[in-house]
């Protein structure tokens, strides 16, 4: 029923691309870490432990 296209991709605020487009470098924006880079709402990269402490959601 459902088309799967409602679902919101984060963009990258760097590129503006959406997550699976982007390919900038990829470093948590708090930590420096390149474990698990996920970008969250704000458009900025996070890594796991840092996502997890802020309360910051992913786009899936
Ligand atoms: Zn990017
Ligand atoms: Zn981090």
């Amino acid at each position: 029923m459902s088309t799967g296209s409602s679902s919101t991709k984060f963009h990258c605020a760097q590129c503006e691309k959406p997550e699976d487009k982007c390919e900038c470098d990829k470093f948590c924006v708090l930590c420096q870490s390149q474990l698990d880079i996920r970008i969250c709402k704000d458009g900025l990269m996070y890594c796991e432990p840092c996502r997890t402490a802020c309360d910051y959601k992913t786009s899936d």
